[in-house]
């Protein structure tokens, strides 16, 4: 059985947008392809379409831009190029950390950020981080363009807003880490792993002026739900808190009590996960942390 017919590479948004509503609904958006065509081949969540809509040729969503403190990312921005980006390294470096691991460099060098969200799964790596940057979603949804908080577009595994054959994602923006501020990105992986994580945690922190406490935090530990989501109660657990060893000891066991993960066929036990939350936020926040502190920050972990 063919899995399309037509295989369009169209050079613009509108385009793009013209093709979906020409197939009305027959068609599927494809980036790297390497979610897409592995489900394919494995008949999982994919029937045959009509057509398949390329989007990595639209330049508008291959850009990585600066507008003053914020920085915006295409969807079509593949992981490989988010790691070589030197604004991600120094404003979002746990973006930088999360895009270096995933798969291999075939991978990384085809696969794209908005693939990673659209696909939906709530411990996709990039997704870790998006949601500790407190970052924005632009989609084409209702037909019409709009920002959206990162978690708005999650509805459940696999599950996502974007309706199919219909939707696209364009963008990402989030705003750069500044002066007290800095960001890290830790998993844990079973040993030669290439696909999600067992658990992955992303941090951002700001610390006072002298750098004595923390002043606000944005954690994200996935996948602990059905989607990703900040860990509120563990960030109102750090704030106001003194800067030292202590305190980040105390806030990773409050996490293990407060945090429930799932046991998973392919990748962990509940159990085994509980344990880890408590030794992936101590190692993250402690890298985030000594990073605000310092005010300096290179990626971590990353392959080439
Ligand atoms: C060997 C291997 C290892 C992997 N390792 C990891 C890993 O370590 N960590 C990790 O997080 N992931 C991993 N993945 C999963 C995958 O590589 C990533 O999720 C990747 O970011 C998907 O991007 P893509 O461009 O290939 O998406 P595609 O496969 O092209 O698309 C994925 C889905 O999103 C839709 N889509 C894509 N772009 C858009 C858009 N702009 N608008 C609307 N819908 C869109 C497609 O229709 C499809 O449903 C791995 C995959 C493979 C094959």
């Amino acid at each position: 059985m063919k899995l399309w017919n037509h295989y369009h590479t169209p050079h613009t948004v509108d385009e793009a947008l013209q093709l979906l509503s020409d197939y009305e609904g027959r068609a599927r958006i494809v980036a790297g392809g390497t979610d897409l065509l592995v489900d394919a081949r494995a008949e999982i969540a994919f029937e045959p379409h009509e057509a398949l809509i390329d989007i990595t040729h639209i330049p508008e969503l291959l850009n990585i831009r600066k507008e003053g403190d914020h920085i915006s990312i295409g969807a079509g921005v593949t992981h490989t190029t988010i790691v070589k980006s030197q604004a991600i390294a120094d404003g979002a470096t746990c973006l930088v950390e999360s895009c270096g691991v995933v798969g291999g460099p075939q991978v990384r060098n085809v696969a794209t950020l908005g693939g990673n969200v659209a696909h939906a799964l709530p411990a996709g790596d990039g997704t870790t981080s998006l949601v500790a940057l407190a970052a924005e979603v632009e989609v084409f949804h209702e037909g019409q363009r709009k920002w959206l908080p990162v978690c708005d577009v999650f509805l459940g595994p696999g599950r996502s807003l974007l309706e199919i054959g219909r939707d696209l994602l364009l963008g990402f923006r989030f705003k750069q880490t500044g002066r007290g501020e800095a960001t890290a990105f830790k998993r844990i992986m079973r040993p030669q792993g290439v696909a999600l994580p067992i658990m992955g945690c992303a941090v951002w922190v700001k610390l006072d002026p002298m750098s004595a406490n923390y002043e606000a935090a944005r954690i994200s530990i996935a996948p602990i739900g059905p989607k990703p989501g900040r860990a509120s109660e563990v960030e109102a657990e750090l704030v106001g808190k003194a800067v030292n060893g202590d305190t980040i000891e105390s806030v990773a066991a409050f996490a293990q009590t407060v945090l429930h993960p799932r046991t998973s066929k392919y990748r962990a036990t509940e159990d085994y996960r509980s344990e880890m939350i408590s030794v992936l936020l101590r190692r993250t926040l402690t890298l985030a942390t000594e990073r605000a502190r310092t005010g300096t920050a290179v990626p971590e972990g990353v392959g080439v």
